[in-house]
C-alpha cells in the first residue's frame, strides 16, 4: 500500500526544481563556452553542444526503432508548424551529411500538406496564402510537396480526391458541404479535434498508399503527444494509447513514425531558431478559446504548467506509457485481428462489451440519466440490443411484413447504431452524428454490412443451444 499522504506529498516531493542562475553559466558539456541554452531548467549548453545533443537525439529515436529501410520513400507530413519545420531541417542535414563520424541518413523523403482552412472558415486568400509559403518552403529544401484539402478525407476512394503536386489552387469540392455538416452535427470541441484527427488519418493514408509511401513521418512534439496521452485516457482511448503516442502507429497499414516525440516545446524553439526554422501561424479548432474548451486543450494546458516546475513530468509521461499495453486483441497479432472487429474510423481493434466492462457501465449510467428509472428495466430486459437489433433478433425466414425493419430490408440511411463499427473512443466522438449520409459512402456500406451480419448472427443464436 502507498505509505504517502497528501501532506507529505505537498512538503517533500512536490518541491519543483529550482532554476540555475544562467548569468554567465558555462556549457555543461564542454564546460568552455559561456552556455546560451538552458534546458530542465539545471542544463545550460551552448549552441553547438545543444545542436550536437538535438541532433544526436532525433537520429537516435530513428535509429533504435530500425523502422527505416535503405532508400524507402518517405512523407513527411508538414503543417507550416515549427516542429514539423524543424523535422524537415534534422532530416535535410541528415540527408546531406558529410561528417564521416555521422551516418547519412539514405532515405527518399516528399512534403504532404493537408489544407485544414475549409473547416476552419478561413477565406480562398488566406487559403492560397498559406499554401504559398508551403511550396516556397519546398522549392527552398528542394523536395516535391503534395497538397490536398481536408475534404478529400470524406471521398470514398483515392479516384474521388484531387491531390496537387508543387501547386496549389483553392478549388470548391464536391465533399465542402458535407464535411462542413459533419462537423456542425459533432457538439463538442473535444468530438471535433478528435474527428479531425481521424479525417486527417484517413486521407494521409488514403495518399500515402496511391503515392506508393509505405511510411509518413508525423510532427508532433514530446509536449503535444503528453497532452493527447492524457486526453485519450479521458476519451476512453486507454487501449490505443501505444498508437497514438508511441513512435510507430501501423494501424492503417502505413506506418506513421513519430521523430519528434522526444523533443518538448522549448527544445523545439531553440532548435526552430538555431536552424533559422520559418513557420506558419496557422489558427485550429481551439484558437482564441480558453484553456478548458475541449480536454485536449485542458491536458496540454497542465501538462504545460507542470513542465515548468518539474522538469521531468514529460518525460515520467512517456516512460510510463511506453510500458502500457494493451490487452484489446492481445492474442492476436495486429495483422490477424480482422477486420470486421477494427473500427472504421481509426482502425483500432474494437473491444468486445462484456458485462463487466467500463463501456456497460457507461451505457448504463447514460441510459437512466438520459432517460430515467423506467431506461434501466428495458436495458435490464436486453442488455446490449439495440432497438432495430431487438426488432430483427426475430426476424427469419418468413418475414415478408414490408412494413417490418428486418435485416432484409434494412439500409444504411436508417441506422444510427455505430457500436458494430466503432471502438469506444470514436463511438463518444461520432454520438451526436446522426446522419449516416455525413460519413463516407464505403463507411456507411461497411456499417450496413456488418449490422446486417451482427443480426443474423444474433437470430441464428436463438436456435442453438
Ligand atoms: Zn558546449
Ligand atoms: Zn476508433
Amino acid at each position: 500500500m502507498c505509505s504517502i499522504n497528501e501532506e507529505n506529498l505537498l512538503a517533500d516531493t512536490m518541491v519543483a526544481t529550482p532554476t540555475l542562475p544562467f548569468k554567465d553559466a558555462v556549457c555543461r558539456k564542454c564546460r568552455i563556452v559561456k552556455a546560451q541554452v538552458l534546458l530542465r531548467k539545471t542544463d545550460p549548453y551552448c549552441r553547438d553542444c545543444f545542436m550536437k545533443y538535438a541532433v544526436h537525439k532525433f537520429r537516435s529515436t530513428l535509429g533504435k526503432a530500425r523502422a527505416l529501410q535503405h532508400n524507402e520513400h518517405v512523407l513527411l507530413a508538414y503543417s507550416g508548424g515549427l516542429s514539423s519545420g524543424s523535422m524537415i531541417h534534422l532530416i535535410k542535414q541528415g540527408l546531406e551529411a558529410s561528417d564521416s563520424n555521422k551516418m547519412k541518413l539514405v532515405i527518399k523523403p516528399s512534403l504532404l500538406h493537408i489544407d485544414e482552412g475549409g473547416i476552419l472558415n478561413l477565406p480562398k486568400e488566406e487559403r492560397k496564402a498559406s499554401a504559398d509559403f508551403i511550396l516556397e518552403y519546398a522549392k527552398r529544401n528542394c523536395l516535391d510537396v503534395y497538397i490536398c484539402s481536408l475534404e478529400y478525407s470524406l471521398a470514398a476512394d483515392i479516384s474521388g480526391v484531387k491531390l496537387q503536386k508543387n501547386s496549389y489552387e483553392v478549388e470548391p469540392s464536391v465533399y465542402a458541404n458535407q464535411l462542413e455538416q459533419l462537423f456542425g452535427s459533432v457538439k463538442s470541441l473535444t468530438a471535433k479535434e478528435d474527428l479531425l484527427l481521424r479525417l486527417k488519418q484517413r486521407l494521409i493514408t488514403l495518399l500515402a498508399t496511391h503515392l506508393n509511401y509505405p511510411k509518413v513521418f508525423l510532427g508532433p512534439n514530446a509536449t503535444r503527444l503528453a497532452g493527447q496521452l492524457l486526453s485519450a485516457v479521458g476519451q476512453g482511448r486507454g487501449a490505443q494509447i501505444a498508437q497514438e503516442i508511441g513512435f510507430a502507429d501501423s494501424r492503417t497499414g502505413v506506418v506513421f513514425l513519430r521523430p519528434m516525440r522526444e523533443f518538448v516545446d522549448k527544445e523545439v524553439a531553440y532548435l526552430a531558431n538555431f536552424l533559422e526554422v520559418d513557420s506558419l501561424c496557422l489558427p485550429t479548432l481551439s484558437s482564441k478559446l480558453g484553456p478548458t474548451a475541449s480536454i485536449g486543450r485542458l491536458t496540454e494546458e497542465f501538462v504545460v504548467t507542470l513542465q515548468a516546475n518539474f522538469p521531468a513530468t514529460i518525460s515520467t509521461l512517456f516512460r510510463t506509457s511506453d510500458k502500457l499495453k494493451s490487452n484489446v486483441g492481445v492474442d492476436r497479432s495486429s495483422s490477424e485481428i480482422k477486420d470486421d472487429s477494427r473500427c472504421l474510423l481509426c482502425l483500432s481493434a474494437i473491444e468486445e462489451s462484456t458485462l463487466c466492462s467500463a463501456s456497460t457501465a457507461r451505457s448504463i449510467s447514460q441510459t437512466i440519466s438520459r432517460s430515467g428509472p423506467s431506461g434501466l428495466n428495458d436495458l435490464e430486459s436486453e442488455p446490449y440490443s439495440t432497438n432495430a437489433q431487438q426488432q430483427s433478433a426475430a426476424c427469419n425466414a418468413n418475414c415478408s411484413n414490408p412494413e417490418k425493419q428486418c435485416c432484409k430490408t434494412m439500409d444504411a440511411g436508417t441506422m444510427k447504431d455505430w457500436s458494430v463499427v466503432l471502438c469506444y473512443g470514436c463511438r463518444v466522438t461520432m454520438e451526436d452524428v446522426k446522419t449516416p449520409e455525413l460519413v463516407p459512402i464505403n463507411l456507411r456500406e461497411e456499417l450496413r454490412l456488418r449490422s446486417r451480419r451482427q443480426m443474423m448472427r444474433q437470430s441464428v443464436e436463438q436456435f442453438l443451444l
